[in-house]
Parts: C-alpha cells; sequence; structure tokens
C-alpha cells in the first residue's frame, strides 16, 4: 500500500514532535493536516513551508483539543484521515496534593480524551477507505511513574491502554493501532520544564539536563523528532501492518531499566 498521496492528520503539530513528524511524512510524499488551537499566520506559514520544500498538500486546521466538539470537527475538517497520529499534550509538574484541579482536567482532556474523540470521528472514515494507521504519542511515562507528574502520567497510561482497545476492534480490518513512548526529546515541552528542575534540584542547566532529565535516560541523549517521525512511518508501512495494540519505546533505554 503506497505511503504518498494518503493523508495523516496530526493533532499539536505547529511545534516539537508533532511538527517534526509531519516533516518525515510529508518528505514520504504523506499529505498533511497540521493542527494546534491558535490561528495565527505563522501557524499556516508552516503548513505553506512543508508544502513548498517537499510537494505534498499540508493544511493547517485550527482546533482545540480541549473540547471533544473541537476535536470531531478537526477530523471532518480534514476530509480524508488514513493515518492520524494522536500528539497534542501539555505538562504540568507539582505533588498531587497541591496539583491544581484545572490543570489535571487540561491534562487528562488534552492528552487523552482528544484521542478518543478523533479516533471515533476518524475510524469510519479509515474504514471507508479501507485501510488506515492510528499511531498515538504516549511516552515513557505510559510505562513507568515519576512523582509530581500525575496527571500526564494518568492520561500517558490511559492512552496506551485505548490503543490497545482500538486495536481490538481494529484487529480484522486492514487498520492498525500503536502507541510511541518517547523517553526525553528536546521540545518546547521539555524545555518549559528545565528552570523549575533548575531551581527545584538547585543545579545548572547542563547539570539538570543529564543528572535528573536523562537519569533514568540511559543512552544520555535526547531522543530527536526525526526519529520519531521515522518511528511513524515505520508503523504506518506494510512490514508493521501486523503490528498492533502495542508500544514502540524510543527512549534511549529508559524502560529497559
Ligand atoms: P510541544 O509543547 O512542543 O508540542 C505540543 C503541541 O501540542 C504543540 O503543537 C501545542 O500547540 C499543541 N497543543 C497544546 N495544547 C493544545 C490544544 N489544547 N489543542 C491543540 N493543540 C494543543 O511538546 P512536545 O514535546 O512536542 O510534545 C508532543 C507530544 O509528545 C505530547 O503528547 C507529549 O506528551 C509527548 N511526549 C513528549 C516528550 C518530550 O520529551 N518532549 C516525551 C514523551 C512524550
Amino acid at each position: 500500500m503506497p505511503l504518498k498521496g494518503k493523508t495523516a492528520v496530526i493533532t499539536g503539530s505547529n511545534s516539537g514532535i508533532g511538527l517534526g513528524i509531519a516533516w518525515e511524512l510529508a518528505r514520504a510524499g504523506i499529505d498533511v493536516v497540521l493542527n494546534s488551537f491558535t490561528d495565527r499566520d505563522e501557524d499556516h506559514a508552516l503548513a505553506g513551508k512543508i508544502a513548498g520544500e517537499t510537494g505534498v498538500t499540508a493544511r493547517y486546521i485550527k482546533a482545540d483539543m480541549s473540547s471533544g466538539t473541537e476535536c470531531r470537527a478537526l477530523i471532518e475538517q480534514a476530509g480524508a484521515c488514513d493515518i492520524l497520529i494522536n500528539n497534542a499534550g501539555i505538562q504540568h509538574v507539582a505533588p498531587i496534593d497541591t496539583f491544581p484541579p484545572e490543570k489535571w482536567d487540561a491534562i487528562i482532556a488534552i492528552n487523552l480524551t482528544s484521542a478518543f474523540h478523533t479516533t471515533a470521528a476518524a475510524l469510519p472514515k479509515m474504514r471507508a477507505a479501507g485501510w488506515g494507521r492510528v499511531v498515538n504519542i504516549a511516552s515513557a511515562h505510559g510505562l513507568t511513574a515519576s512523582p509530581f507528574k500525575s496527571a500526564y502520567i494518568a492520561a500517558k497510561h490511559g492512552i496506551v491502554g485505548m490503543t490497545k482497545t482500538v486495536a481490538l476492534e481494529t484487529a480484522q480490518e486492514p487498520i492498525t493501532a500503536n502507541a510511541i513512548c518517547p523517553g526525553y526529546v528536546l521540545t518546547p515541552l521539555v524545555e518549559a520544564q528545565i528552570p523549575a528542575t533548575m531551581k527545584e534540584y538547585n543545579m545548572g542547566r547542563e547539570q539538570v539536563i543529564r543528572e535528573v532529565m536523562l537519569a533514568r535516560q540511559p543512552s544520555k541523549e535526547f531522543a530527536t523528532v526525526e526519529q520519531l517521525g521515522g518511528t511513524c512511518l515505520f508503523l504506518c508501512s506494510e512490514a508493521a501492518a501486523q503490528i498492533t495494540g502495542t508500544t514502540i519505546s524510543v527512549d534511549g533505554g529508559w524502560t529497559a531499566l
């Protein structure tokens, strides 16, 4: 099944991992729909840049992944949706007894519930097209835990579980559902955690990166957005047609510890 000409919707893709995945898919000839909750010229310009450099059709559609209605509208507006990459995500770090309830709700909505809505809206399109791929960007924190990230870890474990259910519900169809579990990837989401972690551990930037953030990543290297894009492409390939309902870790050995 050639990937050229298929359409991928990547949620939360105006920066970081989602944008990196969009670039890798576009380089393979896949039309891409970028998304975030903003509607700035620069968001649309990103789609224009991808289209200009790769020759695929690239569009940007504004939709807030904290709203179920907007999640479903994104898939409707996309038209075709052969490949769904559920990537949008936010983070908040605090002990559970002082964790702000509104942050809990937002993390569960954006990191987990959005994937329920987009998947529900996309599966009928995949069935009509006779082929589909759902790739959920979970985390090493979908398989293990760390302190102070209760909502994120609940959401990421949740999406790993939901991935398995979607895989079982589509097991006898040419549709697969899998989750990618990255370790630390240096993106704006991780960058934003560095100052607070420096303060908490009373360390400088480089020390915090190596000894705290990458403490559990045996390779001592961040994963890259290109590597995650390549992993998505593999899951979309014919070689991965019998890989469904599972997780692929891209974490420098984190979950082997
Ligand atoms: P990022 O902050 O660069 O990207 C997050 C994306 O989600 C952005 O495009 C942002 O605009 C979008 N987004 C946020 N709220 C949204 C909303 N309400 N509606 C629509 N879009 C919204 O962060 P990232 O590191 O690229 O994270 C992407 C995904 O990868 C997340 O699900 C994150 O949990 C996961 N992840 C990241 C790492 C890492 O180390 N960076 C590790 C494991 C998993």
